[in-house]
C-alpha cells in the first residue's frame, strides 16, 4: 500500500456539547498524520448524525463548510449506534482504503490511531482498539461488561474482550462485512466472523469530553440481549436441557406419589402441588419467552426492512 486514504466514521446522537471539541482534536490528529505522510491529503472525517434532536446536524454542516476535511451523513431517523456506524461505513467504503470507527465523545484515545495505521501497513485488515484500563468507567459498567463477555464466550460467541466499536477496517474487510445483511446488528460479534489478519492496539479509555452518555442502562441491557440472541442459539438449547431436567424430576415425583399411595398416605401434598404449579408455570413462560425472542428476530429478518435511510451526504 502506498499511502493510506483513511476515513474516520463517527456516529453522533445529540452530541452538540462535545462535537466542537472532538472536531478540533481530530483535525489536529489528521493534520499531524498527513504531515508525517501516513495518510493521504484527501483523507476525511465523516460524522454520521443519527437523527439527533439538537443542533448536531447544524454543527456538522458548519464544520463541513469551514473545512472540507469534515463530511456529514444525515440519517432520516434515530436508528441507534450500531446502525449509524454501519450507515457511515457502507456509504463511504468505496471511496477510501480504510475506515476507523470511533465514538464522538473522545473516550476512545485518538492517539491509538497511529498504531492502528502501522498495523494496517503491516498487512492487517482489521485492527481492534482494546481498552487496557477501564478505571474511568464506573465499577458497575466495568462489572457488567466483564460479566457480559463471559456469558458471550460461554455461549460460544467469538468476541474481543474490552473492545467497543473503535476499530480499523480495510476496504476488503468492509466489503466482506457488507455481505452480512442481517437486520439484528451486533458488529462486535460480526467482525470477528470475517476472518482476515487482525491485530489489537491497546489504549486507555478516557472520560467523556462533554455531554452525557447516550447509553442508559435500558439501552445497555437491550444491546446485550441483542448481542446474545443475534449471535447464538444456545439459549434455546438451554430451554431443552431444562425440559429434560424437569422431566427427570417428574419421574421422581411419580415414584414418590406411587409409594405414598401404596402406603396409604395420600391426602397431604398441598404444598408440593402449589409449588410445582408455580414453578412449572414460570419455567414454561420463560421458555416461551426465550423462543419468542428468536421468533421475533426471524420476523424482523424476513421483513428485510432497510437498517437506515441516508437523508443527506455532504461531500
Ligand atoms: N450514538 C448513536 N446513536 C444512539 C446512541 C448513541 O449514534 O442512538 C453514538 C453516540 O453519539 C456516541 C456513541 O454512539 O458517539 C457512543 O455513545 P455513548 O458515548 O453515549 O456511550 P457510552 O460511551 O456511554 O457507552
Ligand atoms: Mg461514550
Amino acid at each position: 500500500m502506498e499511502c493510506l486514504k483513511l476515513y474516520l466514521v463517527i456516529p453522533c446522537y445529540n452530541e452538540q456539547e462535545v462535537l466542537p471539541i472532538t472536531a478540533q482534536k481530530i483535525r489536529e490528529k489528521m493534520q499531524a498524520l498527513q504531515q508525517r505522510g501516513k495518510i493521504t491529503a484527501d483523507s476525511k472525517v465523516v460524522f454520521v448524525d443519527d437523527g439527533s434532536k439538537d443542533k448536531t446536524w447544524e454543527l456538522i454542516c458548519a464544520l463541513h463548510k469551514a473545512d472540507k476535511l469534515f463530511r456529514g451523513i444525515k440519517l432520516a431517523h434515530n436508528k441507534g449506534h450500531q446502525n449509524a456506524l454501519l450507515a457511515g461505513m457502507m456509504t463511504v467504503r468505496a471511496e477510501c482504503d480504510a475506515i476507523i470507527s470511533m465514538d464522538a465523545d473522545l473516550q476512545d484515545d485518538i492517539n491509538a490511531i497511529d498504531e492502528m495505521i502501522e498495523r494496517c501497513y503491516e498487512g492487517c485488515d482489521i485492527v481492534y482498539g482494546v481498552r487496557c484500563a477501564r478505571d474511568k468507567d464506573t465499577a458497575f459498567k466495568r462489572g457488567t461488561a466483564h460479566g457480559f463477555y463471559k456469558v458471550m464466550k460461554w455461549l460460544g460467541v467469538e468476541i474481543v474482550n474490552d473492545h467497543a466499536d473503535y476499530r480499523l477496517m480495510t476496504k476488503r474487510a468492509l466489503a466482506a462485512l457488507a455481505d452480512f445483511d442481517e437486520v439484528n446488528l451486533f458488529l462486535r460479534g460480526l467482525v470477528p466472523l470475517l476472518g482476515f489478519k487482525t491485530a489489537t492496539v491497546e489504549y486507555e479509555r478516557g472520560e467523556r469530553a462533554a455531554g452525557e452518555s447516550k447509553y442508559p442502562l435500558k439501552k445497555m441491557i437491550a444491546f446485550a440481549m441483542e448481542g446474545i440472541t443475534s449471535m447464538s442459539v444456545k439459549p434455546i438449547r438451554l430451554v431443552t436441557v431444562l425440559g429434560f431436567l424437569i422431566f427427570a424430576v417428574s419421574i421422581i415425583m411419580l415414584l414418590y406419589s406411587l409409594i405414598r399411595h401404596l402406603i396409604g398416605a395420600t391426602v397431604t401434598g398441598w404444598t408440593s402441588t402449589v409449588v410445582s404449579i408455580w414453578a412449572i408455570g414460570g419455567l414454561q413462560l420463560l421458555a416461551i419467552g426465550v423462543i419468542g425472542e428468536y421468533i421475533g428476530k426471524i420476523y424482523l429478518e424476513t421483513k428485510h426492512r432497510p437498517k437506515y435511510t441516508v437523508e443527506e451526504y455532504l461531500k
